[in-house]
C-alpha cells in the first residue's frame, strides 16, 4: 500500500497546482481513479472551468459515515531556494520531497490509494472524499462545496482533514478573517477641515473602535480556552490615507483581521463596526457631502475549528492512531467549515507543518505509513 501512496503522490507532484493556477487536470484524474476503484464520484466545476471540487463515495448511500478531506492546491515556489524540482517528487533517504507532499497531496495519495480496499470491504457505513481548490486563499473550494453539501441527507457524520499535525489529533484552531475597510470623504484644503470629509480621520475613528473591541474580546474568552492567546486577538495590519499636511484627506483604507476562538465572536465584532458606521460615522460625512461612503471588503472568513467536549471524530481517530491526547494549533484549516455542517471533526494527517510551505518540503515514508495504518484502522472499523 505505501508503494501504491508513493506512485499517487508522485502524479499528484508533477501537477503543479499553485492556488493561482488550475486544479482540474489533478481532480479530473483522482475522479478516474477513484471511480475505477469503485468509487461513485461527482466533480463540481467553478465558472471559470478550470477550478474544480471532488466528492467521492465508496459505501452505503447513508447519512453517518466518515469523510477523509484534503486541499488539492499548494503554495507557490516562486522566490524559493529548491534543492530538486519541486514539482517532481524526488527521494532522499526515508523522505520523498516535492511542493505539497505535506500540504498536503500526501494524505490526498494515501487515501486514493486505500480506496480499492474500501471498495472491497461491505461498509456499515460510507467512506466519503472530499478534495478542494484554493484552501490556501481562504479556503474558497470548501466554501462553495458548503451550499451544495448542506442540500444533502446522506452527510458524514465525521470529517478526517488530513493537513500535517505528524499524525497527531488536533481538535481546535481559530478562525482567520481580513477585512479590508476603505473611506471615501471629500478633499479640501487644510485650512477649513469643516468644508471637507476627513477620511484618515473617520478611519481612525474605526480603528479605535477597533481597538476597543479588542479589549472586549479578552473578556469574551472561554473559560477553558486552549489557545494562545485564549481571547479572539484584532490586529490592525495597514492604515493608509493622506497626501500632505495641509490637505483633507478623501481616501483611507485600514486592513485588518480577527482570529475567533468561538462561534459569535466575529459576528459580535463585525455587528459593532456596522452599528458604528451607520449609526455615528456615515450620517456625520454625509452631512458634508451625500457621497462620501465606507465599504468593507471581506477578504476571506476561515471559520475556526470550536473544541468540542463530546467529540466523535476524536474519539474514532484516537482509536485508529492510538494517540492520547488531543491539540490545538494557531494554523486553519477547513475543518471548521465541516464542524459547521453538523460533523464531528479533527485534524490529522502525515507530514510536519514545520515543512510546510518551505523549500525542500517533505514528507517521510514513515509518516505515510502511520497514514496507512490509521486508514487501514477505518476500514475495520467500518467492515460490516
Ligand atoms: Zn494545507
Amino acid at each position: 500500500m505505501l508503494e501504491r501512496t508513493e506512485a499517487i503522490l508522485s502524479d499528484l507532484i508533477a501537477h503543479p497546482t499553485v492556488s493561482s493556477d488550475p486544479n482540474a487536470a489533478l481532480i479530473d484524474h483522482m475522479a478516474d481513479r477513484l471511480e475505477s476503484a469503485g468509487a461513485r464520484v461527482e466533480v463540481f466545476r467553478d465558472e471559470s472551468g478550470q477550478k474544480a471540487n471532488l466528492w467521492g463515495t465508496i459505501g452505503p448511500e447513508m447519512a453517518g459515515g466518515v469523510l477523509l478531506s484534503g486541499h488539492s492546491d499548494v503554495v507557490p515556489v516562486a522566490d524559493q531556494d529548491w534543492s530538486t524540482d519541486p514539482w517532481q517528487m524526488t527521494e532522499r533517504g526515508d523522505l520523498l520531497m516535492g511542493r505539497g507532499t505535506c500540504d498536503m497531496k500526501g494524505f490526498i495519495a494515501a487515501a486514493v490509494a486505500m480506496a480499492e480496499d474500501y471498495a472491497a470491504t461491505n461498509l456499515r457505513r460510507p467512506v466519503h472524499f472530499c478534495f478542494t481548490h484554493d484552501e490556501e486563499v481562504g479556503c474558497l473550494g470548501a466554501q462553495s462545496l458548503v451550499p451544495l453539501l448542506k442540500e444533502r441527507e446522506a452527510l458524514p457524520a465525521i470529517a478526517i482533514v488530513g493537513e500535517p499535525t505528524e499524525m497527531r489529533i488536533i481538535e481546535g484552531h481559530k478562525g482567520c478573517c481580513e477585512y479590508t475597510a476603505r473611506f471615501h470623504g471629500l478633499e479640501g484644503h487644510g485650512s477649513n477641515p469643516d468644508r471637507g470629509v476627513n477620511a484618515v480621520a473617520y478611519a481612525v475613528r474605526y480603528v479605535t473602535r477597533l481597538m476597543e473591541l479588542a479589549e472586549e474580546l479578552k473578556l469574551r474568552a472561554p473559560r477553558e480556552s486552549r489557545f494562545d492567546p485564549p481571547w479572539t486577538t484584532v490586529n490592525i495590519g495597514k492604515l493608509a490615507g493622506g497626501v500632505a499636511h495641509n490637505v483633507i484627506p478623501g481616501r483611507a483604507e485600514v486592513e485588518w483581521e480577527m482570529r475567533p476562538v468561538q462561534y459569535g465572536d466575529a459576528e459580535f465584532v463585525k455587528e459593532q463596526l456596522r452599528h458604528l458606521i451607520e449609526t455615528e460615522l456615515l450620517p456625520a460625512m454625509r452631512a458634508v457631502t451625500p457621497w462620501a461612503d465606507i465599504t468593507v471588503e471581506t477578504i476571506g472568513e476561515v471559520v475556526g475549528l470550536e473544541p468540542m467536549d463530546d467529540n466523535m471524530a476524536r474519539a474514532l481517530v484516537t482509536q485508529l492512531t492510538g494517540g492520547n491526547s488531543a491539540d490545538v494549533v494557531p494554523f486553519g484549516t477547513e475543518a471548521g467549515l465541516f464542524q459547521e455542517l453538523g460533523m464531528s471533526v479533527v485534524v490529522c494527517g502525515p507530514g510536519s507543518i514545520a515543512q510546510a510551505h518551505k523549500p525542500d518540503e517533505y514528507v517521510s515514508r514513515q509518516q505515510l505509513a502511520e497514514c496507512l495504518t490509521m486508514l487501514e484502522g477505518l476500514r475495520r472499523n467500518l467492515a460490516a
